[in-house]
């Protein structure tokens, strides 16, 4: 394809910011959203500041910006889009509250909601808002769109939403589950709903459970194209074992740990963010490729404990969509995404294995050949229920969700 027809291709495009603390992840996706350009600016603030970009064309690119901040890093990346304007931003926010059931514009009532809203994700929210007021300093007339991870989940019934503690912690300080990852769990609910055809190619109600597991991990309970409920909680620390994050522990291991060992609340908070569940038990690494691979070196010192990490992941990960089950009127199958979902057959075998009750049968020839970014079902047909992995795309899914509000 020439430049002429990519450019063709990337007519009125969005623009989608997602700013960590240190990062921004970008993509510029055209009208007929298959063509884009995207890129990643990482180490945002230290001298080691730099874009990895990727050209229409597939071209990469390193630029670097020694200390530049989120203002300056998206400069230098707009700078990269030549001379293709975008026509709107749609941005990431990882807490909308149960103030934002659905994507929003920025105005400055919604920015000063989000605002209010910082105090329940103070590691996301405010990097967030870093992204939208860089973009607004620089385009300040340009129509910009909040897309929540968490609004996705507002269909979740109160049964599933609230927490057992006092109801004035709810009514009062907002304190109950929300669940994170929605745009990915909606993105894959939803193309699972239009590649399935166990149902014959009927087009009425179907039951996901959708698992997403990356570095960070939940799943979710889909019916009918709507969240009945998801392992992730107040915070993207509840339910299943992450990278770095321990997932479900007894509520009384803080209190434990104060008594006994003398820890204070932010070494408690940090111990189970960053520093547990496969980086915790394995000792050595949260990536689970190496994971796998030290796991099946009998040989390897770190043998024992990344065998460990590797069954406890898929157990873990496997009884909680046994639990969710609970949540789905009826079951068409189970959906597997994120870095670890869409490339290791390893552990989906695993995880199906450990739902022995539900008759789910695997076609290990599809499940094999199912890795990078390939989409597809892996269950034989004599599977009770089915069973696929199909690539997230957060940023389609945040870019369909910006064109829908601003109407474009
Ligand atoms: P994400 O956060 O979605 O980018 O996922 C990152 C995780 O995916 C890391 O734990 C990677 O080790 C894991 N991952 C990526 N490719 C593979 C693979 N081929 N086999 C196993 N895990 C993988």
């Amino acid at each position: 394809m020439t430049d002429m027809n990519h450019s063709d291709a990337l007519q009125n495009p969005v623009l989608i910011v997602n700013c960590g603390s240190s990062s921004i992840k970008y993509a510029l996706i055209g009208a007929d959203a298959t063509h884009r350009i995207e890129g990643l600016a990482e180490n945002l603030g230290t001298p080691d500041a730099r874009i990895k970009h990727k050209s229409a064309t597939g071209d990469k690119s390193e630029i670097s910006i020694p200390d530049a901040d989120h203002t300056q890093a998206l400069q230098s990346v707009l700078e990269q889009l030549g001379d293709v304007t975008p026509v709107a931003v749609g941005h990431r926010v990882v807490h909308g509250g149960d103030v934002f059931g659905e994507a929003t514009k920025v105005t400055l009532g919604t920015l000063a909601e989000v605002k209010n809203l910082s105090a329940l994700a103070p590691l996301h929210n405010p990097a967030n808002l870093a992204g939208i007021e860089a973009v607004t300093s620089i385009y300040p007339d340009l129509p910009q769109v909040m897309v929540f991870d968490t609004a996705f989940h507002q269909t979740m019934p109160e049964v599933a939403y609230r927490y057992a503690i006092p109801k004035n912690l709810y009514t009062d300080h907002a304190i109950r589950r929300y669940g994170f990852h929605g745009t990915s769990h909606a993105f894959v609910s939803n193309r699972a709903s239009k590649l399935s055809t166990s149902a014959g190619n009927r087009d009425d109600k179907k039951g996901w459970l959708t698992a997403h597991l990356g570095n960070g991990c939940s799943v979710t309970a889909v019916y009918d194209g709507n969240s009945m409920d998801s392992s992730m909680g107040l915070t993207p620390l509840e339910g299943l074992m992450m990278g770095t994050r321990s997932g479900d522990v007894d509520p009384g291991l803080h209190g434990h740990l104060h008594r006994t060992l003398d820890m204070d609340l932010s070494e408690i908070d940090t111990m189970l963010n960053k520093k547990s569940g496969l980086l915790g038990v394995s000792t050595v690494t949260n990536d689970m490729r190496t994971i796998e691979e030290m796991a099946s070196d009998a040989s390897h010192e770190h043998h024992a404990d990344a065998k460990l990490a590797l069954e406890m992941f898929c157990y873990r990960a496997g009884r909680y969509l046994a639990s969710l089950s609970c949540a789905l009127p009826e079951m068409t199958g189970i959906v597997f995404t994120g870095g670890i979902g869409e490339n290791s057959s390893t552990v989906r075998a695993k995880i199906v294995g450990v739902m022995r009750q539900f008759g789910l049968k695997i076609d290990e020839a599809k499940n094999e050949v199912l890795i990078r970014g390939e989409e597809g079902s892996f269950h034989s047909d004599d599977s009770r229920y089915e069973l696929w992995v199909i690539p997230t795309d957060e940023e389609y899914r945040i870019c369909e969700e910006t064109r829908a509000v601003l109407d474009l």
